[in-house]
């Protein structure tokens, strides 16, 4: 039988040759691919400055605490993301308050933000959760009259588009004060381990790149091709977030044909969302008009009151070769954040917090954790393996018409 994974990295002789030509340079930690990278994928989403860092979650932190975030402040964010997402806001020091999301993007709801935002409230942070664009203009409108910057996870999101005045503006630009992608296998590019941020602001580039390697006011890769003896100062406590070059090297020939990827990408989409069409169990996502998703996860609705519990659903695709998974997790269901005073969703618990139920303000996180399964699509995948996700999925939905 034919078994599809959830993912499987399409990388081939360019990312080999590219990393023998690291490899041979001699030069193998942060150095000049890290920058080419850098200038090409800043080019490509059509943001001013990007910066390499070790992963997502990392360049998450970073941006929050150069946004201005101190320990004891609040930020505003989604529970229903990768648990990265409430972690990175907890390494920054502050306490993440939870906004619930809209069914249809599972991105951050903006009539939520509203009234999650407290006095202590010094950062928004959003998520284009699994390459779906949040609602950003709206969130951007709420936060830019409360002067809060917002900062964008678009960790699933590189290749992504808006429609902004009747123009297309991918994810990244950035629409927030940055933006944050990963290079994590399971996302759209993949360098092993790997992050980015973007920013239109030169100032603020240069400080993620001071921050990510020691406060070191002399980086390493000038020194090494000085003729003269320079002495470094180390500026103020810091982090090594660097990205090596055997990893950027990896990346480099991906951003090159990210149109290709996507376009890859969205023609399996468009042929799940015809081949499903018909059946009733599962609801097919819905792209708004004015948006353009690179799929990075392809996720299917359970209808409601259907005859068949999720954990049903996901066996029956175990059993016949279709590697799934259940709905993207809800950081304040998580063990570690079970502890109540760790978090917020609002001033004060909700009835159904206080009594150890389903949280009333994040009621639809809660939902789409529960009714939402993912299904394989990636770049790289065969017409067989396609075929067979939708006979599969069809013959589940067949069961229960
Ligand atoms: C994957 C992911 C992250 C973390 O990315 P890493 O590069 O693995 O640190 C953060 N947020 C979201 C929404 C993600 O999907």
């Amino acid at each position: 039988m034919i078994r599809v994974p959830i993912v499987r990295p399409a990388l081939g002789k360019a990312e080999q040759d590219a990393v023998a030509r690291v490899i041979a340079s001699g030069w193998i930690t942060q150095g000049p691919e890290v920058a080419a990278l850098e200038t090409e994928t800043a080019a490509a989403l059509g943001a001013a400055h990007a910066v390499c860092v070790s992963n997502a979650t990392v360049a998450i932190e970073l941006c929050l605490r150069v946004a201005g975030v101190k320990r004891g402040d609040d930020v505003v964010t989604v529970s229903h993301s990768f648990i990265a997402t409430a972690n990175a806001v907890v390494a920054a020091g502050a306490r993440p308050v939870f906004a619930d999301i809209d069914a249809d993007t599972y991105g951050m709801s903006p009539a939520s933000l509203e009234s999650a935002i407290t006095d202590r409230t010094t950062a928004i942070l959003c998520v284009h959760q699994i390459g779906i664009p949040c609602n950003i203009q709206a969130i951007m409108r709420i936060a830019k009259s409360r002067g809060i910057p917002v900062i964008e996870d678009a960790a699933c999101a590189i290749g992504t588009a808006i429609n902004v005045d009747g123009a297309w503006q991918r994810i990244g630009r950035p629409h927030g004060l940055f933006a944050c992608f990963s290079f994590h296998p399971r996302k759209v590019v993949t360098t092993g381990d790997g992050g980015l941020i973007t920013t239109n602001d030169e100032t603020m580039a240069t400080r993620f790149r001071l921050l990510r390697q020691h406060a070191m006011s002399i980086p390493d890769t000038v020194r090494h091709n000085s003729s003269q003896v320079v002495f470094e100062d180390y500026t103020e406590p810091a982090w090594n977030y660097r990205m090596t070059d055997l990893q950027a090297a990896v990346g480099r020939p991906q951003i090159a044909r990210l149109d290709e990827i996507i376009a890859e990408r969205r023609a399996i989409a468009k042929h799940y969302a015809d081949a499903l069409s018909a059946q009733t169990l599962f609801l097919v996502p819905k792209e708004r008009p004015d948006a353009r998703t690179n799929w990075q996860t392809y996720a299917l609705r359970i209808r409601p009151n259907a005859p068949v519990s999720q954990r049903e659903v996901l066996q029956y695709l175990v059993d016949h070769g279709v590697a799934s998974k259940r709905g993207i997790s809800n950081a304040h269901q998580e063990i570690a954040y079970r502890d109540r005073s760790t978090w917020a969703c609002g001033q004060t618990p909700c009835a159904g917090c206080a009594s150890g139920g389903r949280c009333e303000r994040l009621l639809v996180s809660e939902d789409a954790r529960d009714s939402t399964i993912m299904i394989p699509l990636f770049h790289g995948m065969t017409e067989a393996e396609r075929d067979h996700v939708v006979t599969t999925v069809k013959t589940l939905a067949a069961k229960y018409a």
